[in-house]
């Protein structure tokens, strides 16, 4: 069934006025929808599942803020929580009790990190994260893998050259060649370019860092034996392992992917979900290698609003609802159902078409192959179908990142008739797109 465009006049003129103030009308570049409608809504409000944007329109949001609204906007116990934090004061740049009491809260429940330090971003986490890795160890290099995205710094707006193992070309301006120079850049699920990358950088990479759900370009799921390999050539080389868990953290269950998979890191770095949609990272490892930050260790490492009382407010809320038992295998069971009525959908349409799943995590990929491990694996022809599709679903009231590269998030308030009319939306809009 066709429907009709919705209104985007107020966003519009909203986004002439920002393109005034902000490059490119936004202060993130996927914001700006360039590769959907071109021009982005501007969002009002959210309760719940719900979004509504400035005119008027209202959507069921599989966004969730990129991830970290796992329990929904505005959830009653961490909007309270906030609220009540917030009127002894917003931020003093020294120590208070919930710093401790949310530190408490994820320690005491993750057998993978005894000591945990918090900063305010996922891009902060991760630099500094391998900062510590490369004053552990005493080493320069980096390797990471290509699809996998670790937020903005020098050292990891890195891309892979050609060849099986490379020095990797800067994905920015602004990025010093050198800095390029010491990152390596391979491709996931490939044991022999790993092995290569160890025999030709012998003895000189301080850490190898991965998402272990990389969700970043596609859901490019890893296999348990090939994170387990990737921990077992890291020991061998005295190479420290990070999974940076800044979307699988606290989402694929509370321990993240190291305890989904049972895989032990050396480092672990975390973001927004900690913040419940104010802005927090963190990062996390043995009381041992920890000792090497700042004021303990050497590896300097500081931030006037990390640890700050109304985002440690919101963290200490979020996860409490996390630890209520069942929220995770409910989670899973309601994202597991939705996802199989869209395969079967498709499965009987013979459409290409998957959706690939984890937790509460799913990515829509127009493709036929069973399995996407790879950022190579992905057709770039196939975004022209999300594209369409992108449209079709914002027109019918649900609304998803605006890539095909991106995944969604099903959240907590997300009910089985949000879910219901969600795959009516969703079945429509893929007739169209196949039929178009
Ligand atoms: N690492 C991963 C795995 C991420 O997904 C992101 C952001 N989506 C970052 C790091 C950077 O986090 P932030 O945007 O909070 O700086």
């Amino acid at each position: 069934m066709q429907v009709k465009d919705i209104d985007r006049t107020r966003s519009a003129e909203l986004y002439e006025k920002a393109k005034t103030y902000f490059p490119g009308g936004v202060n993130s570049p996927v914001r700006a929808f360039k590769s959907v409608y071109g021009t982005p809504l501007f969002i009002e409000k959210g309760d719940g599942s719900h979004i509504w944007d400035a005119d008027g329109n209202e959507f069921i949001d599989f966004c969730c803020s990129w991830g970290p609204l796992i329990l929904g906007h505005n959830h009653p116990a961490v909007r309270e929580k906030v609220i009540e934090v917030m009127q002894k004061g917003m931020s003093f740049g020294a120590p208070t009790a919930l710093e401790s009491e949310l530190a408490e809260l994820i320690l005491s429940n993750n057998r993978f990190i005894e000591k945990i330090r918090f900063v305010s971003s996922g891009t902060e986490a991760v630099m500094s994260a391998i900062r510590l890795a490369r004053g552990y160890t005493k080493r320069d290099k980096v390797l990471k893998f290509e699809g996998c995205y670790h937020g903005h710094s020098d050292s990891l707006l890195v891309k892979a050259g050609s060849g099986l193992v490379t020095f990797g070309e800067t994905s920015s301006a602004g990025v010093p060649k050198a800095f390029a120079d010491e990152t390596v850049v391979v491709s996931l699920n490939d044991k022999k370019a790993l092995q290569e990358a160890f025999e030709e950088f012998k003895g000189q990479i301080a850490a190898v860092i991965i998402e272990p759900v990389p969700a970043n370009n596609g859901l490019l799921l890893q296999s348990k034996e090939y994170l387990q390999y990737l921990r077992d050539i890291c020991t061998q080389n005295s190479t420290m392992l990070i999974f940076d868990e800044v979307i699988s953290g606290f989402r694929v269950g509370f321990e993240g992917a190291a305890g989904y998979y049972g895989i032990e890191p050396d480092i672990i770095t975390y973001g927004k979900i900690i913040g419940g949609g104010l802005p927090v990272g963190a990062y996390g490892a043995s009381a041992d290698v920890m000792s090497h930050i700042s004021p303990e260790g050497s590896v300097y490492q500081a931030g006037t609003l990390s640890g700050n009382p109304v985002a440690m407010a919101a963290g200490i809320a979020q996860l409490s609802e996390l630890l209520k038992p069942g929220f995770y295998e409910d989670m899973q069971a309601k994202t597991q159902s939705f996802v199989n009525d869209i395969q079967n959908f498709v499965a009987e349409r013979n459409y290409q078409f998957k959706v690939f799943t984890i937790g509460s995590v799913f990515w829509f990929a127009f493709t036929d192959q069973e399995s996407v491990s790879r950022a190579e694996d992905i057709d770039p022809a196939s975004m022209a179908k999300f594209k369409l599709m992108h449209h079709e679903l914002i027109n019918r009231g649900i609304y998803l990142g605006p890539s095909g590269y991106e995944v969604g998030f099903i959240s907590a308030a997300h009910t089985k008739a949000d879910l219901e009319k969600t795959k009516t939306a969703i079945f429509d809009s893929i007739d169209i797109v196949f039929k178009s």
